[in-house]
């Protein structure tokens, strides 16, 4: 990226943020990217912005200096904003966001259109951690950095098992291997450990799940009593969709949950269904086989749109 160097090097205070309700790839990319700028440039200041992280990413490097709150009289010098596709997955910082003198977007997704004064989108990337290893330079590349990086494509990949997953993406991960990184604490505690609420609330989930259009679409969903039931956040449902999509025989796995006046939707596919494409109709985003949206309306209506949506593309 022919700017990175150039708008970091003329930068006093910087600013990084991701998209809320931040997964692996976005936790891991911020931080990989504060890391990479304190190790490699002199006398900046570097603050992360992101939504109150899952504690099991608390061990990556500068985890604990998240900054969670808005500071809305800040003017920073340049501001990234990683991993996220559209201005309204940054809504809580977009006051912070739009004072900065300077924007760079870094990002995977298809359905980034691009903004800010400068931008990479590499929708072939399996994660923006990826993006990263493309952008930063190997040799000044630290264990510390390594592991945040790491971190992200592990989680964006399903560990190494996506269709996202490519020959680049192995290889860069063999680098990051070689600067020492942790990978199996990354994989276990980051990844498939679950609290014992976490496997309470899949099982439900799996319990309420059915089959449509002879067995290829399957559906599931959490309402606000079963998480209640079990003392459980929205983010404990985080995975579960993975769950279902691994269904023998299944193509495509919706999962919903109840927000303030409708649903938020996730979506998954195996090999045909473009899920970004109906997300995008939605005003969402998100990967060709992995994307999202929220929506406003009853739990049946939104259901059976998205499955009338996914069976015409099978
Ligand atoms: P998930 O289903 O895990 O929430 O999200 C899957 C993918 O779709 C992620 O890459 C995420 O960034 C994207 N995504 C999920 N929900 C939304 C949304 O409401 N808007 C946009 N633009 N992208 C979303
Ligand atoms: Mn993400
Ligand atoms: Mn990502």
């Amino acid at each position: 990226m022919k700017h990175f160097n150039e708008q970091i090097s003329k930068a006093k205070t910087i600013a990084i943020t991701g998209h809320i309700h931040p997964d692996g790839d976005c936790i891991g990319s911020c931080l990989a990217l504060k890391q990479y700028i304190l190790d490699n440039y002199y006398g900046k200041k570097v603050d992360v912005y992101l939504e109150s992280i899952s504690t099991e990413f608390r061990f990556l490097s500068h985890a604990q200096e998240i900054i969670t709150e808005s500071k809305d009289d800040e003017s920073y010098d340049l501001f990234f904003v990683l991993d996220c596709g559209s201005e309204d997955r940054y809504e809580p910082f977009a006051t912070m966001v739009r004072c900065a003198k300077t924007l760079i977007g870094i990002d995977h997704h298809i359905s980034n259109d691009g903004f800010g004064d400068f931008y990479k989108i590499d929708p072939q990337a399996s994660a923006t951690c990826e993006v990263l290893c493309q952008i930063f330079e190997e040799d000044k590349i630290s264990k510390e950095c390594a592991q945040c990086l790491y971190t992200g494509i592990v989680h964006d990949t399903g560990v190494f098992k996506h269709s996202n997953t490519t020959r680049k993406t192995m290889e860069y991960a063999g680098m990051l291997l070689e600067k020492g990184v942790s990978t199996t604490k990354i994989i276990d505690e980051t990844f498939y450990q679950k609290t014992f609420v976490q496997n309470q609330l899949l099982g439900k989930a799996l319990l309420k799940s059915q089959l449509y259009a002879d067995g290829q679409i399957i559906i599931s969903n959490l309402s606000e009593q079963d998480f209640e039931e079990l003392h459980a956040s929205t983010s404990d449902s985080d995975g579960i969709i993975d769950q279902l999509r691994i269904t023998k025989g299944v193509e495509a796995a919706i999962f919903l949950y109840p927000i303030e006046n409708g649903y938020k939707v996730s979506m998954r596919s195996n090999e045909k269904v473009k899920v970004s494409e109906i997300a995008k109709t939605h005003g969402g985003g998100g990967h060709i086989r992995a994307a999202g949206c929220s929506m406003k309306g009853t739990l049946k209506d939104i259901q059976s749109t998205i499955i009338s949506e996914i069976t015409e593309q099978l």
